[in-house]
This record gives structure tokens, C-alpha cells and sequence, in this order.
């Protein structure tokens, strides 16, 4: 199951599950979208995969399957990208 982290790794901004801003790579780093175009130029900074909108999961779905509360804050790995 995909890991919904609760907020962007650069800039801690919060990211539900709902967001439309979210982005992410395959080993589930999550950023916001103005840090993955902007910053990051579509680049995870962690592990140098491209970074792709998350996909929503449906509200019934996180009952079951809740979003992870576990928030990742790197801001340094963000600064050695731009
Ligand atoms: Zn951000
Ligand atoms: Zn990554």
C-alpha cells in the first residue's frame, strides 16, 4: 500500500490525502507540487527518481486504509538540489 505522508518533505507544508498538490516518488518521498516543479525540478532530492502527482484515494478507502500521520521534514536534502 502507498505511503500518504501527511506533508512536503522541503517546506513542511501539509498535504492530506485529498490534495491535489501532492507529488511523489517511488519510494514514496512526497513533496508539494511548487517544491517538486520549482526547487526540485521534478527530481526527488532523496533518491533522484522523478517525482509524479499521488494519486487520491478514495474517502471510503481511508477508513480502512488510513494515510500516514508520520511526517518526513528534510530540508537540507532540498537546498543541494536547487
Ligand atoms: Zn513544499
Ligand atoms: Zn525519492
Amino acid at each position: 500500500m502507498l505511503q500518504l505522508r501527511p506533508n512536503c518533505e522541503c517546506c513542511n507544508k501539509d498535504l492530506p490525502p485529498e490534495s491535489e498538490e501532492a507529488m511523489m516518488c517511488s519510494f514514496e518521498c512526497t513533496f508539494c507540487r511548487s517544491c517538486a516543479t520549482g526547487v526540485l525540478a521534478g527530481k526527488c532530492p532523496n533518491c533522484g527518481g522523478e517525482l509524479v502527482s499521488r494519486p487520491r484515494r478514495p474517502a471510503g478507502k481511508l477508513l480502512k486504509y488510513p494515510a500516514s500521520t508520520e511526517r518526513v521534514y528534510k530540508p537540507q536534502g532540498c537546498k543541494t538540489a536547487a
